[in-house]
């Protein structure tokens, strides 16, 4: 690449090493012209795809949202932060490795429900019952009884329902 000091086009790499715990790789360079040295970085560029919503809206994916959304359906549960963030990024990897530059909401719902399955049935019967439509009622109630065995969980599904 071009020498940021004296714009002539030769530079060599003197040095090469991971940074970002392997996310990207440091780049020491040296022109062969002035002599300065510099630093690059270089990473993988993952783009996002958009977010395509039920009235055919494209909005971009909001990071903050999916986070905010996720962490309402888990109030009040014993779920560890760690955890959280695991789950938003396996969610996180599910959409750049579509490769596709849209991806249906209904999508991301029903990967956050997968993920919340795991971390606590509680949250995945709230998010789902703000997520899924109407036709998908009985499938919620039928969550909601398998739940009753709990009576842990029984009362907390009980609240949402009043
Ligand atoms: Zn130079």
């Amino acid at each position: 690449m071009r020498c940021p000091f004296c714009s002539q086009p030769d530079t060599k790499v003197i040095d090469s090493r991971l940074a970002n715990d392997g996310d990207s790789v440091r780049r020491r360079r040296e022109c062969i012209t002035c002599g300065e040295r510099f630093t690059t970085f270089e990473s993988a560029e993952l783009v996002m795809p958009r977010i395509v919503k039920s009235d055919g809206t494209r909005v971009p994916f909001d990071d903050d949202k999916l986070q905010s959304g996720i962490m309402r359906a888990l109030e009040k549960r014993p779920v560890e932060m760690e955890q959280v963030e695991a789950s938003l990024n396996r969610i996180k990897h599910k959409l750049r490795a579509t490769g596709d530059r849209e991806v249906k909401s209904r999508q991301l719902g029903e990967w956050v429900m997968d993920e919340l399955r795991e971390l606590d049935e509680v949250a995945y019967v709230r998010f789902a019952s703000v997520y899924r439509s109407f036709q998908d009622v009985s499938a919620f109630q039928e969550e909601i009884k398998r739940l009753q065995e709990s009576p842990d969980e029984q009362n907390s599904a009980k609240k949402r329902e009043s």
